[in-house]
C-alpha cells in the first residue's frame, strides 16, 4: 500500500430531511484542523435524494470539496446502498481519513466500511489530532472502564478510519458565501441489489429527553440516596428550566430513564451550566460533562473527585443547599 496515494481528511455528511446532523459540522470544524496541519483539503461526502444544495452549508462550516452521490436509491439511510456509494468514493479518490459521526448511522456505515476496506476503525473517539509529517491519525478514546486515554493508531493501512462523539468536537462559525469544488458522483445500483426496504418510517410519539441539547443540565447522583431524593434534582431543573441528569448507578437504580444518564455509558453533554449533585466525579462520569461550560459540584464529602473537575464546589448535604439554591433562583427570576 503506497501512502502517497492517499490524501485529504473526509468527513461523512450525516443527513436527514434536508437537514444535516449537528455531529457532522462538529467533525467539518475537527476536520478543517487536521486538514490545515496536513495542508490537504477537507471533503463533505454527502450521500441522499436531493441533498445537493446542501453543499453550500458544508463549504460554510469548513469543506473544500464536497462529494454528492444525489439519487433516489439513496432517499433513506440503508448500510448497503450508503456504504457502497462511500466505498466507491473511497477508493476512487482514495481519502488518507474519514471521520464520521459515532451516531447509530454513522457506527453502522462506518463498520459497514471497515468490513470492506483494508483497514481498522477506532470507535466512539473523544479527541482527535494529526502527526503532521506522517499523516498519521492520533484518535483518542476512553479505553479500561474508562480509567486511562488510549491514543489509537492505525500505522500500516489507509484510508484511517475513526467514529467520533457528537458534542466534544466544535463546529466552526460559519463563514457565509464561502465556496469550494462539487464533485458529482453516480453509481449504478438498483433497487433489486439492496436486501434491506424501508416499508414504512413510524415516528417517535413520545418526547425523548435530549439532555444533549440543553443548556441548563441538573445531574444528581446516589448520594441523593433514594427515587423520592432525588425530586429535587428534578425541582432544582424546572426552576432553572434546565432538564434532569444522572449518574449511571441513578440510572440502574431506576430512578430516571437511561436517556439522563451522562457519561461514558451514557450521553456527552456540553450544556452552559452543569450541575453535580450528590455524584462522586469517576472518570467514566467526568468523560461525559468535563467541557461542559460552568460545573458546579455539591457533595458532602470534600475529597469527592468532582472537586477537581468543577469550577464551583459547594461541601454540603445536597438536603440543605438545594432547597436554598431553588428558593434563591425562584426569588431571582421572578
Ligand atoms: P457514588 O460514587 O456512590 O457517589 C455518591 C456521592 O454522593 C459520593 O461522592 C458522596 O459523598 C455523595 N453524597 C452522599 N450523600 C450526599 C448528600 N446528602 N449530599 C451531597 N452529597 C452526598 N457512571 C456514570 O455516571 N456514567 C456512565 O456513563 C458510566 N459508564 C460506566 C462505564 C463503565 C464501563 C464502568 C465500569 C462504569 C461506568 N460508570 C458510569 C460508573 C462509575 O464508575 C461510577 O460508579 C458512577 O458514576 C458513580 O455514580 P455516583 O457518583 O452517583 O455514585
Amino acid at each position: 500500500m503506497d501512502f502517497q496515494d492517499y490524501k485529504d481528511i473526509w468527513v461523512f455528511i450525516e443527513e436527514k430531511d434536508g437537514v444535516i446532523a449537528p455531529v457532522s459540522l462538529e467533525l467539518l470544524g475537527a476536520g478543517r484542523k487536521l486538514a490545515d496541519k496536513r495542508a490537504s483539503n477537507l471533503a463533505g461526502v454527502l450521500i441522499g435524494e436531493n441533498v445537493k444544495n446542501l453543499a453550500s452549508t458544508i463549504f460554510e462550516y469548513g469543506a473544500d470539496i464536497v462529494y454528492v452521490y444525489d439519487q433516489p436509491i439513496f432517499k433513506h439511510y440503508r448500510t448497503e446502498s450508503f456504504m457502497k456509494a462511500l466505498l466507491d468514493c473511497s477508493n476512487k479518490y482514495k481519502p488518507e481519513i474519514i471521520l464520521y459521526g459515532a451516531t447509530s448511522t454513522g457506527k453502522d456505515l462506518a463498520s459497514a466500511v471497515a468490513t470492506d476496506l483494508p483497514t481498522g476503525l477506532t470507535a466512539d473517539t473523544t479527541e482527535l489530532d494529526v502527526e503532521e509529517e506522517t499523516g498519521l491519525l492520533l484518535a483518542s478514546r476512553p479505553a479500561f472502564g474508562g480509567n486511562i486515554m488510549a491514543t489509537i493508531l492505525c500505522k500500516k493501512y489507509r484510508p484511517q478510519m475513526a467514529t467520533v462523539r457528537a458534542k466534544v468536537m466544535k463546529a466552526l462559525t460559519p463563514v457565509r458565501g464561502r465556496m469550494g469544488k462539487v464533485i458529482e458522483e453516480n453509481i449504478a445500483l438498483a433497487e433489486e441489489d439492496i436486501r434491506t426496504k424501508v416499508l414504512e418510517i413510524v415516528k417517535e410519539t413520545t418526547k425523548k429527553v435530549r439532555i444533549d441539547e440543553a443548556d441548563i443540565i441538573v445531574a444528581g447522583g446516589k448520594g441523593l440516596g433514594s427515587a423520592e431524593g432525588f425530586q429535587i434534582i428534578h425541582r432544582l431543573a424546572e426552576t432553572l428550566g434546565g432538564v434532569v441528569g444522572a449518574s449511571r448507578d441513578v440510572v440502574e437504580a431506576g430512578w430516571v430513564p437511561h436517556a439522563h444518564q451522562v457519561g461514558q455509558a451514557g450521553v456527552t453533554v456540553t450544556p452552559k451550566i452543569y450541575f453535580a449533585i450528590g455524584i462522586s466525579g469517576a472518570i467514566q462520569h467526568i468523560v461525559g460533562m468535563k467541557n461542559s461550560g460552568l460545573i458546579i459540584a455539591i457533595n458532602k464529602d470534600s475529597e469527592a473527585p468532582i472537586f477537581e473537575s468543577c469550577h464551583y464546589g459547594i461541601v454540603g448535604d445536597a438536603f440543605e443547599i438545594v432547597p436554598i439554591l431553588i428558593e434563591e433562583f425562584k426569588n431571582a427570576l421572578t
